[in-house]
């Protein structure tokens, strides 16, 4: 049996709060709920990360994303809302099964995300960008 907490929680071998899924996604509350209205989206078949990810799960992860987004914006009424998946423990990963956090949002509800920009010069990100674009060919 999977060692890991949301292969289990997919299963149904510990409970969770569902409130979606399909074929390749479940949704269900994050249990730490930073604001109400906080759903995990995550894939049923056990990816640890976007790396992980096949082209069928990413499309259905953003469908199942963009679907509970509006339900959320309808019936939470927030002010914002924050898509946020973090790959890895330097990033913030803690549960290593691939989940999106759609998370209402609202000023001065504490959670901050520090955004310290060095805005290097052009020729920076050419070099940057070639590197990507090999990547991609
Ligand atoms: P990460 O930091 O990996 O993006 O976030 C993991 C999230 O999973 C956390 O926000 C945490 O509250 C949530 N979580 C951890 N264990 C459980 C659980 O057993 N059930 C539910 N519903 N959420 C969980
Ligand atoms: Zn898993």
């Amino acid at each position: 049996m999977s060692e890991c907490i949301f292969c289990k929680l997919v299963a149904g071998q510990i409970p969770a709060t569902r409130i979606y899924e399909d074929e390749h996604t479940l949704a269900f509350m994050d249990i730490g709920q930073v604001n109400p209205g906080h759903v995990l989206v995550a894939v049923k078949k056990h990816a640890a990360n976007l790396y992980e990810l096949d082209e069928v799960q990413a499309a259905a992860i953003a469908r199942a994303c963009r679907k509970i987004a509006s339900v959320l914006k309808k019936t939470f009424d927030p002010e914002g809302l924050s898509v946020y998946q973090a790959n890895g423990k330097a990033a913030g990963q803690t549960v290593f099964h691939y989940h999106v956090h759609l998370l209402p949002r609202h000023a001065g509800d504490g959670m901050e995300l520090v955004w310290p920009v060095k805005n290097p010069p052009r020729e920076k990100l050419e070099e940057y960008a070639a590197k990507i674009r090999a990547g991609l060919a």
